[in-house]
C-alpha cells in the first residue's frame, strides 16, 4: 500500500509529493535511534524478569525452609527488590517507547498538515509555493489529500511492529543464548552401544577435579560382576563424585573407568545410563501420579510390572493404601509422602530398570525403624545379583558388602572386607568403633 500511493503521488505531482513523502526519511531516522537506544533496554528487561522468577521460585520452592526460619519478611524483600528492579527495567524501555510511538504519529500528521497547507496555499493563491513551481489541480489536491493518510498511517504502525521485533529478539537472544551452551559430555564420533555388561567396574587411576582442586585423585579399584561395593569416609571426600564419573555426569580428567573392558567414554552414554541405575539421597519426584514417577523412564511397564516393582520395594502397600492408590497424585517433589516412602518409590523405580550396577547413595535421614527395615529389605532386593555402589551410612550396609573403600580426600585409602579393615585399625576401624559405640550408648 504504501509502495503503490508513493508511486501513484509521485506520478500526479511529483513536487508535492516530495512534500508528502518528506516525513519517510524523518520516520527512518526516528526508527534508527529507537531500535539502537531500545535494545539494550529490552535485554537488560528480559534478564531481570528472569531474576525475578528465579527468586520467586526459589523462595516458593523454600516455603518450607522459609516457614520454618521465619523469613518470610527477609524473602518478601528480596522479591520485593527484584521486582522493584523489573519495574525500573520495564519503565526505562516504556520511556523510550513514549517518544518514539507518539514520534512516529506526529510525523505522520505533520506529513499530512504539510500536504494540506502547501497544496491549499498552492490552490488557492494559484501560485507555487517556495521552491516549487508548476500548476496543481483541484482533482490531484483532493487525490493527494485522501491518498496521504492512506500512505502515513501503515508507516506510523511500523512502530508497533518495531517494538515487537526489538521485544522478540531480546527475549529469543536469551532462549538460544542458552540453547547454543555446549554439552560437555557427549557421544564421541565412534561411541558404540554398551551392550549387556556383566557389569566388572573397574576405576584406573581415574582424577577428577570440578575446578582447580582435585576431588578424585588417582583413584584404582575394581568391583566383580554382582558384588557390592561400600564406599565410606568423611563428607566432602568425594564419594558422590566417584560415583558420578561412572554415570558420566562428570568426565575424568585422566585415567579410566571401564565396564566389563569397555571405557564409558567409549560407549554411547544412552546405552550406559540403561545398564547404571541411579538412586540418589534426595530421590527427585515429579509432580505426577504415583504411577507416573515409578514408571519414569520405564514408560513401556505394564500395571503389572510397576506393582511387581513396587512389592520388590516394599512400597506397593502404602501406594494402594493412597486415597486413590496409583493414580494419587504425589505433589511437586513428592511433598504429600513422607521421607521413607519417596526413598521406596525411587527404589521400586531402579528396580524396574534392567541394569547391570546400581548406585546408591544412601539417605542418612531419620527414618523410622519400620521404614528403615523396609528399604534395607528393598535395597538387598535391588543389588542382590547387580554390582552395587554404595555410599553407606548404615552400619549394616557397610558390614554386608563384599569390599569396603575407605575414601578420603580424593583417594582410597584403605580396601578390604569389614573384618579386614577392623583389624588394620585404620580410619575405618575408629569410625566404626565410634558408631557402634554410639548405639551403644543410645540403646542404653
Ligand atoms: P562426598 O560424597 O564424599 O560427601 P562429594 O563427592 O559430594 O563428597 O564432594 C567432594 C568435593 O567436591 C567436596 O569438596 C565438594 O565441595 C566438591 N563438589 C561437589 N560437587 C561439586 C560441584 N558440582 N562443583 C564444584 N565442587 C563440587
Amino acid at each position: 500500500m504504501v509502495g503503490g500511493i508513493a508511486a501513484l503521488l509521485i506520478w500526479m505531482n511529483p513536487q508535492l509529493a516530495a512534500v508528502t513523502l518528506l516525513a519517510v526519511p524523518l520516520m527512518w531516522v526516528l526508527t534508527r535511534w529507537f531500535m539502537r537506544a531500545v535494545e539494550p533496554r529490552y535485554a537488560a528487561q528480559r534478564e531481570s524478569v528472569g531474576d525475578l522468577n528465579t527468586r520467586l521460585e526459589n523462595s516458593l520452592g523454600g516455603i518450607e525452609l522459609v516457614k520454618t526460619s521465619g523469613t518470610e519478611a527477609f524473602e518478601t524483600e528480596r522479591v520485593s527488590v527484584a521486582s522493584y528492579d523489573y519495574f525500573r527495567k520495564t519503565m526505562a524501555m516504556l520511556r523510550l517507547n513514549y517518544v518514539y510511538r507518539p514520534g512516529m504519529e506526529l510525523l505522520a500528521g505533520l506529513s499530512f498538515a504539510a500536504t494540506f497547507l502547501v497544496g491549499g496555499w498552492w490552490l488557492a493563491t494559484d501560485e507555487a509555493p517556495l521552491i516549487l513551481s508548476g500548476d496543481l489541480t483541484t482533482g490531484t489536491f483532493v487525490t493527494f489529500l485522501l491518498l496521504s493518510q492512506r500512505f502515513v498511517t501503515p508507516l506510523a504502525e511500523v512502530s508497533n511492529i518495531v517494538d515487537q521485533y526489538e521485544n522478540a529478539k531480546a527475549s529469543s537472544e536469551r532462549v538460544f543464548g542458552l540453547v547454543s551452551i555446549p554439552a560437555h559430555i557427549s557421544d564421541r564420533e565412534d561411541a558404540r552401544p554398551l551392550g549387556d555388561p556383566s557389569g566388572h567396574v573397574e576405576y584406573d587411576g581415574a582424577s577428577f577435579a570440578y575446578e582447580e582442586e582435585p576431588v578424585i585423585d588417582g583413584v584404582t579399584l575394581s568391583v566383580p560382576p554382582g558384588e557390592t561395593a561400600a564406599l565410606v569416609g568423611p563428607t566432602g571426600a568425594g564419594k558422590s563424585t566417584l560415583c558420578k564419573l561412572l554415570l558420566r555426569l562428570y568426565d575424568v580428567d585422566s585415567g579410566a573407568i571401564r565396564i566389563d573392558g569397555q571405557g564409558v567414554r567409549e560407549v554411547t552414554i544412552d546405552s550406559l545410563r540403561e545398564q547404571v541405575g541411579y538412586v540418589s539421597q534426595g530421590s527427585y519426584l515429579f509432580d505426577g501420579t504415583a504411577r507416573e514417577n515409578l514408571a519414569y523412564g520405564a514408560f513401556e511397564a505394564t500395571d503389572e510390572e510397576l506393582a511387581e516393582a513396587a512389592r520388590a520395594a516394599e512400597a506397593h502397600e502404602f501406594i494402594e493404601k493412597l486415597p486413590e492408590g496409583y493414580d494419587t497424585r504425589v505433589g511437586e517433589r513428592g511433598v504429600k509422602l513422607s521421607g521413607g516412602q519417596r526413598q521406596r518409590l525411587a527404589l521400586a523405580r531402579a528396580m524396574l530398570g534392567e541394569f547391570a550396577i546400581v548406585v546408591l547413595d544412601e539417605a542418612t535421614s531419620a527414618v523410622d525403624t519400620e521404614t528403615e527395615a523396609a528399604i534395607q529389605r528393598s535395597l538387598a532386593r535391588l543389588t542382590e545379583d547387580r554390582t552395587t555402589f554404595v555410599i553407606a551410612h548404615r552400619l549394616s550396609t557397610v558390614r554386608e558388602a563384599d569390599r569396603v573403600f575407605v575414601i578420603e580426600g580424593g583417594q582410597v585409602t584403605e580396601r578390604g572386607t569389614h573384618e579386614e579393615l577392623l583389624e588394620a585399625s585404620g580410619l575405618y576401624a575408629s569410625l566404626w568403633n565410634a558408631q557402634t559405640n554410639e548405639i551403644e550408648v543410645g540403646a542404653r
